[in-house]
């Protein structure tokens, strides 16, 4: 199954990719974790996507569509994949069809209300790639699965969530039509509980 993971920025994308990929033993290709990853390690990918990230934008679609396009060349893509945050907007989803034929685009609605409390109590664990948020938290600042140090993404702050949230409504909203036309979606309640919407997600795709 070649899927896509469609939503918000805090709809859950990451961590309900996290747990069907496992389920359909596919490749998980989250390009958010990509860029922190390249940034991390200084890359001239890295380099090039850091002003945008850290204000909100989109990385140029020259820089995303590239990374993207060699991931799903690698050899654990050949069954399937699951991509989450890619395409997020419709010069990408349209450079996505030259490479690949998608079997299904999954969209984890959530109201933005709900989103902007999700993203500014959330909190990572860089070292098992957990996320957690700190109404569920005993201790904020150890990962409760493998005792990381939790942190706060650099961009899980009020003026950045403001410009993510006005970057998904502006360019990656309107793919939720593109995709529908094309009959390819599937449309999941992310206020859900998360096993709830995992259900769905299983659900919908088995149709
Ligand atoms: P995410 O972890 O999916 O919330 O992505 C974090 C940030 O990485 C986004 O706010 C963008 O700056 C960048 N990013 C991730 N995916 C893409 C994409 N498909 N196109 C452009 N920028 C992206």
């Amino acid at each position: 199954m070649n899927l896509v993971f469609l939503g918000p920025p805090g709809a859950g994308k990451g961590t309900q990719a996290a747990v069907v990929s496992q389920t359909l033993k596919i490749p998980h290709i989250s390009t958010g974790d990509m860029f922190r990853k390249a940034m991390r390690e200084g890359t001239p990918t890295g380099l090039k996507a850091k002003a945008y990230i850290d204000n909100g934008q989109l990385v140029p679609d020259s820089v995303t569509i590239e990374m993207v396009a060699e991931r799903l060349a690698e050899a654990d893509c050949a069954n399937g994949y699951l991509l989450d945050g890619f395409p997020r907007n419709l010069d990408q989803a349209k450079a996505l069809e030259g490479i690949s034929k998608l079997t299904a685009v999954v969209d984890i609605a959530v109201a933005d209300e709900k989103l902007i409390a999700r993203l500014s109590g959330r909190r990572v664990c860089p070292k098992c790639g957990g996320t957690y948020h700190i109404t569920k938290l005993a201790d904020e600042k150890v990962c409760p699965d493998c005792g990381g140090e939790l942190i706060q993404r650099d961009d899980d702050n009020p003026a950045t969530i403001a410009n993510r949230l006005s970057v998904y409504h502006a360019q990656t909203s309107p793919l939720t039509e593109y995709y529908a036309g094309k009959g390819i979606l599937k449309q999941v309640d992310g206020a859900l509980q998360m096993e709830e919407v995992t259900s769905q997600i299983l659900n919908a795709l088995a149709e």
